[in-house]
């Protein structure tokens, strides 16, 4: 870590260090029914020509999640999973406070390269890769990646053949996650031993193990079951005559808050129980949505309004072609406030809030409760940070790109 306190390391981070971010102090907050509303205030009163949706990302919060990590799981070192939210600010302040990448792309690979980060602390983690993307991480020295499949192995082989790889399980069914990743990677038991001998007979190195348990895992046992399939490979490497392996990648999937130290008390068990005579092995993890989803708030404006009786029809200036894509893409459960304060006594309406393009399945939330607003007001989305910008598109003309990201630092 660079400078003496995890702030100022974070200020003078590449990505962070030539933006203009806003000290808030969280008691000014107080003020306010919630602190994210309080932050989209503070922004708005230091931007008041801020009239299209915009974005409040609390550097803070990355922080805080970042300690807490380091206490519950000290012996894993988080690779940060670009692709939840590949801000710049984000990055630079994750690598300031010393975690590696998960990085699934050339692009992935060029933007955290670009702030400094050395190829040694990115994990190329995408079981298939397209060949010029794979050269692109040979000549930059990203020398560790993931497989699943024979074909990856010869291809690994040609385009990088100093690549050591990871062989990426399956993880466990019955992890009650939002996202199932399972379906599409993932070594099954009986791939692992076929999969192994692949890369023995090419000559690529296997160094490691990786499983993800799938975004947003809410039977936190699957962990537990991960490890002890994890350290089966290991085993069966070291039955082949493979040189022995260092690497366990434990994935992502992780949500912050109190599931969060559940898994943590589940992995350091299982960590004990399964690789306790293994102490030389480099544990690593590759959460995304737990460092991106409650770091950034939303607030869109109100701009069109109809009244149909007692029902009222409301169009703001995100939607599902956006950032709000989540809904779609990540079972996002939409539940936006008006940024005003409630007024005494204030009724509510039946309300559909539509997106901005022309499209009817551009629909928020329908039969939701909202009291009157206007043209012009704002709606806060909470837990905006994860796969939310990275996926929208510029359908219609409504490009996600010019939703601005205010940096916030709340103390
Ligand atoms: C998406 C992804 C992650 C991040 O998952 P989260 O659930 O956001 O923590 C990590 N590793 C791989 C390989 C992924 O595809």
């Amino acid at each position: 870590m660079v400078g003496s306190s995890p702030l100022q390391a974070v200020l003078v981070a590449p990505g962070v260090k030539d933006t203009k971010v806003l000290a808030f102090e969280r008691r000014d907050a107080l003020k306010d029914k919630d602190a994210a509303s309080g932050l989209l205030r503070a922004v708005l009163a230091a931007n008041p020509a801020q009239r299209t949706a915009f974005y409040a990302f609390d550097l803070a919060r990355v922080v805080d999640l970042y300690w807490a990590w380091r206490r519950a799981l000290a012996g894993v070192r988080p690779c940060y999973a670009v692709k939840c939210n590949p801000d710049p600010a984000m990055l630079g302040a994750l690598a300031a406070l010393g975690a590696g990448f998960d990085c699934a792309s050339r692009t992935e690979i060029e933007a955290v390269l670009a702030l400094g980060v050395r190829p040694r602390d990115i994990v190329y983690a995408n079981p298939c890769k397209p060949e010029p993307h794979l050269e692109y991480a040979a000549e930059v020295g990203v020398n560790l990646a993931t497989y699943d499949s024979e074909e990856e192995v010869a291809k690994v082989k040609r385009c990088h053949p100093n690549c050591e790889l990871l062989l990426r399980l399956k993880g466990p069914d019955g992890g009650d996650a939002r996202v199932d990743l399972g379906t599409k990677y993932g070594a099954h038991a009986d791939e692992v031993v076929p999969l192994l001998r692949a890369a023995q007979r090419a000559g690529v190195t296997v160094a490691g193990v990786s499983f993800h348990v799938g975004s947003g895992a809410n039977n936190l046992a699957v962990y537990r079951g991960a490890i002890e399939a994890a350290r089966a490979a290991f085993d069966a490497a070291a039955a082949l005559g493979m040189p022995p392996m260092r690497v366990l990648d434990i994935g992502g999937g992780f949500v912050s808050g109190p599931t969060f130290d559940e898994a943590a008390a589940v992995i350091n068990d299982a960590l004990a129980q399964h690789f306790g005579d293994l102490p030389c092995v480099e544990v690593i993890g590759e959460p995304g949505r737990y460092f991106a989803e409650t770091a950034f708030t939303l607030a869109a404006r109100v701009i069109g309004k109809r009244t149909r009786g007692e029902v009222r029809e409301y169009w703001i200036d995100d939607g599902l072609y956006g950032s709000l894509n989540c809904i779609i893409m990540d079972h996002y459960v939409p539940t936006p406030r008006p940024l005003a304060a409630p007024r005494p006594g204030e009724k509510t309406h039946t309300s559909t809030v539509f997106g901005p393009t022309c499209d009817s399945l551009d629909t928020v939330v329908t039969g939701y409760q909202l009291p009157e607003m206007s043209v012009g007001d704002w709606l806060v989305f909470d837990n905006m940070g994860a796969y939310t910008t990275g996926a929208g598109s510029n359908f219609n003309g409504f490009a996600t790109s010019d939703i601005k990201i205010y940096v916030v630092y709340s103390s």
